[in-house]
């Protein structure tokens, strides 16, 4: 077994990314900006926020988060990102989910300018991306594909089986392993809570991609031998033994999964610190106008 290292990963292109914003201040006079708007103080979503700010701070970009509490409109929030979409000195907006129930997630991913879009969830982002086009290719997945690049895993030919189909990892993850690119040209599976039979199809994974938000579901009678395994899940659970106050589990039984598997991430420091790599990535490509103008 060889581990995915997200940490030792994220470092090394993080010094990149901090030499290319540097060269971008330089160049311009001004640092790339990522604004970010949180809503409510769920324990999860300020702990990724704080952490996106951080490295943020880390690779030498301005940062600004916005907060409200769960109370504001749909009507004050969309008003708030249209605002910001004129903003000239802003190159990416996030805005953090999941929000409450009251404000649809769709509308505000359709309200954020595809151009600040550094999350890639707008249909502009993902519609390009499915035409292999350039976009902002979404966080999650982007980092997935950068953690597999740090790796210089070959992919080509390779059956992916993806478990879990949301709009944020699953699905725009399977077009990109199947795309005629490395990583990519993987012959692939998409799964989720209807598929029959998912044990054995996950068997047949040489890639095995787990997005479904259950601790430990994936479990080693399911793992063919030598399989790649990512880990995208993260459930967060309270504990007393920790200094926080909660620990955090994969969807992949990672003790007894490991032993059989030839590359595996942990959870944590695995996909969610390559997710954040995705969004700098996108916000230094969006400052420095290399895909929209
Ligand atoms: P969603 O809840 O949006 O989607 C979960 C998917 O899993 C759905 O497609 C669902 O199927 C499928 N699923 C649920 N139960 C089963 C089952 N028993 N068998 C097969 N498929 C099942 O989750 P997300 O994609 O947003 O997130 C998934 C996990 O990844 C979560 O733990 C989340 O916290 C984590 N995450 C981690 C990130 C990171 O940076 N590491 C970033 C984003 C998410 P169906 O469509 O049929 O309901």
């Amino acid at each position: 077994m060889n581990l995915l290292d997200g940490k030792f990963a994220s470092e090394k292109i993080k010094i990149e990314i901090a030499q290319e914003a540097a060269a971008f201040l330089a160049e311009s006079g001004r640092k790339p900006h990522l604004v970010a708007i949180l809503v409510g103080n769920d324990g999860g979503s300020e702990t990724y926020v704080a952490s996106k700010m951080k490295n943020c701070e880390k690779v030498g970009f301005r940062s600004s988060l916005i907060r409200y509490d769960n109370s504001v409109t749909e009507i004050d929030l969309l008003a708030k990102i249209k605002e910001i979409n004129q903003d000239s000195s802003v190159d990416g907006l996030i805005v953090q989910l999941p929000l409450p129930k009251h404000i649809d997630p769709e509308k505000v991913t359709e309200t954020i300018d595809y151009r600040k879009d550094v999350d890639g969830f707008h249909p502009v982002n993902l519609g390009r991306m499915m035409r292999n086009l350039p976009c902002f290719i979404p966080a999650t997945p982007y980092g997935i594909l950068l953690m597999l690049q740090a790796y210089q895993i070959d992919t080509t030919g390779k059956h992916c089986v993806i478990v879990g189909r949301s709009n944020i990892v699953g699905s725009p993850m399977s077009i990109l392993m199947a795309r005629n690119a490395n990583p990519g040209n993987c012959t692939v599976t998409l799964t989720h809570s209807k598929t029959h039979n998912l044990k054995e199809i996950i068997l047949q994974g040489d890639i095995v991609i787990a997005a479904i938000g259950r601790k430990k579901f994936v479990t080693a009678d399911m793992v063919k031998r030598g399989a790649i395994i990512i880990d995208v899940g993260i459930n967060r659970e309270t504990s007393t033994e920790t200094k926080s106050g909660f620990k955090l589990f994969g969807d992949v039984d990672f003790d007894n999964v490991a032993p059989i598997s030839s590359w595996i991430t942990p959870v944590p420091g695995g996909v969610g610190l390559m997710t954040i790599v995705g969004l700098l990535k996108n916000t230094l490509a969006s400052a420095k106008k290399e895909i929209y103008i």
